[in-house]
């Protein structure tokens, strides 16, 4: 049977052969952010890579916090990943933390220093920097490089009780200073830093430096194929050189392109003074890059994993058009999504012919993809609201919704006809006079059609409600060509919020499906936990059309 093949991508092909030829019995991923900020889509893009191809292959992905920076560190980061990592539904084998692993890394430093692999260097940080040399021209060795294991041992024992502040010394590892790698001349394995550990406390005030870390934790642990953003490929030797040197356990690191988004920046620096700035609302304000921005804005877990399906896996950085994602995101929406009506900038119609009191329920689908499935019941009465953009007076041929004397359907319900207008006194139409044909009931009476459907609410019936329509964050396509004379912060969209009001069918309050629902012809939007009984609050997600298309 044929069966349609998906071509492995270069990490799959990988794993495959590692797996044929029996290098590795099974694999092992990790996840290794850094709780200096919350996760944001570049992150869902490695979550589902690192997951993914361990579900693929039967094998099992750890979470590794990259702790090592204890003044940037928090716990409240540590929760927060972990509540974003279960909402994608991805299940790690193992919850650990670099900062488990320093004692370990400790005794391998004591271990190089003794073999001749590691110094202390009482150089400043500046003269460090300008030792190391550059590219073309290889770096200076630091008066301190030739202590003896004996003196570098004592020193380092001294760094570690606290004998000396922050920056006086450091650990360097002692390779080459005229390596054409510069990652080779000497880099620093420990620091100073007189700081608090959100999980080691006060225990040290030496910390390793990421080099020193990464490829040793992913040894520990046995991790087989350490995947890891592009930036890193400069590091994959000084990963290498730190195993080998210490004969632990070979694991392999390999690199993919980092996801950039049109119109999105995903540094965690420059999103957390958004934050701090009061530029947005919070970490999840709907508007961010953020795991938990983007599910506060309605995205679904299972839209970000349709994106990153569709943008692959590859070695060459690229940026994502955001509308893809914007376009997985009605996929999954459409689907499953229920309907509602909902006005949003209301002009009256009055069914002149409408019996006076009467309220008539109709029975409409919430997904008309199953019009047997479940249903909503709609107040149809002589008072309703509809779009203000759905009346023209003068109207073109083509307008097929409402004008004087047209006809259109008001959706579910009865076509009815704009008999008259009226107007206040600077000529705004304020009302619509309108009589309704009683034999266009819906599965009843003869079935006649118009051009146009229109949606609509019952005045009486209607809840008002809070929409927080939202556009782009950014107004720049690509965030990376921010001049070097500007900041980013000169790209900001000042209408990326607009605050309006609603006027939903009552149904849309009782609506239990904890996911964006449709506002019929408009968009997608989703209740926001701001919301009170008084006064709910929609964000709008994403609109309903658009014309792109994916490739
Ligand atoms: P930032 O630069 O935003 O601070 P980071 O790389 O420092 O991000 P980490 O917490 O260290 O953030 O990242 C954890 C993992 O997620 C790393 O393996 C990193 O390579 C990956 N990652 C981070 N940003 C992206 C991105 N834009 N696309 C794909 N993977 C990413
Ligand atoms: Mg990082």
């Amino acid at each position: 049977m044929e069966e349609e093949k998906k071509s492995l991508n270069f990490l799959e092909e990988i794993i495959e052969e590692d797996l044929r030829t029996g290098k590795v019995p099974s694999i092992l991923t990790r996840f290794p952010p850094e709780p200096n900020g919350y996760l944001h889509l570049g992150h869902a893009k490695s979550l589902c890579i690192n997951f993914g191809l361990a579900q693929k292959y039967g094998g099992k992905t750890n979470l590794r916090y990259d702790d090592t920076n204890p003044t940037k560190e928090d716990t409240e980061y540590v929760d927060a990943i972990k509540e974003d990592i279960n909402w994608l539904g991805f299940h790690w084998d193992k919850e650990l933390y670099a900062s488990d692993y320093f004692d370990q890394l400790y005794e391998w430093a004591e271990k190089m220093i003794l073999e001749g692999l590691a110094y202390v260097d009482d150089q400043s940080q500046e003269e460090i920097s300008a030792g190391r040399g550059t590219v073309e021209t290889p770096g200076k060795e630091s008066p301190w490089r030739n202590r003896t294991p004996e003196e570098n041992l004592r020193l380092f024992r001294e760094m570690r009780d606290g004998k000396y502040a922050d920056g006086e010394k450091v650990l360097r590892a002692k390779i080459d200073m005229a390596s054409p790698n510069m990652m080779f001349r000497d880099p620093i394995m420990y620091r100073i830093k007189h700081a608090s550990h959100h999980r080691t406390g006060d225990k040290w005030c030496i910390y390793p430096m990421y080099d020193y870390t990464h490829g040793q934790c992913d040894s520990i642990e046995h991790i087989t194929h350490s995947i890891c953003t592009l930036e890193f490929d400069v590091h994959r030797p000084l990963y290498d050189w730190f195993i080998k040197t210490l004969g632990i356990y070979p694991s392999h690191q390999y690199e993919f392109a980092r996801l950039n988004l049109t119109y999105t920046l995903m540094s965690k620096r420059k999103l957390l003074e958004l934050v701090q700035k009061g530029i947005v609302s919070g970490w999840d304000d709907p508007r961010m890059p953020t795991l938990c921005g983007v599910r506060r804005r309605g995205y679904t877990p299972e839209a970000l994993k349709m994106f990153c399906d569709k943008i692959g896996v590859s070695k060459r950085d690229q940026l994502m058009d955001i509308q893809l994602l914007e376009w997985c995101v009605r996929q999954d929406l459409n689907a499953r999504s229920n309907r509602y009506m909902v006005v949003q900038d209301p002009v009256k119609l009055t069914i002149t012919n409408w019996p006076e009191g009467k309220v008539e329920w109709f029975d409409c689908p919430l997904n008309p993809a199953e019009p047997e499935g479940a249903s909503r019941k709609v107040p149809f009465t002589g008072s309703l609201l509809i779009e203000k953009a759905d009346f023209m007076e003068d109207a073109p041929k083509k307008f097929f919704r409402l004008k004087p004397d047209g006809e259109v359907r008001l959706k579910y319900t009865y076509i009815i006809k704009c008999e008259d207008v009226v107007k206040d006194e600077s000529g705004n139409v304020t009302e619509l006079l309108c009589t309704y044909d009683p034999s266009t009931r819906p599965g009843g009476g003869e079935w006649r059609s118009v051009k146009g459907t229109i949606h609509w609410v019952s005045e009486e019936f209607a809840r008002k409600i809070v929409i927080r329509d939202y556009d782009r964050l950014f107004t720049l396509a690509d965030m990376s060509q921010v001049p070097e004379d500007r900041d980013y912060k000169d790209f900001l969209n000042p209408d990326s919020l607009k605050i309006v009001s609603g006027y939903a069918e009552p149904a849309l309050l009782e609506d239990a499906s904890g996911i964006a629902v449709q506002f019929e012809r408009t968009g997608y939007y989703i209740k926001d936990s701001d919301s009170t009984p008084e006064e709910p609050v929609f964000n709008k997600t994403v609109s309903l059309k658009d014309s792109y298309k994916p490739e």
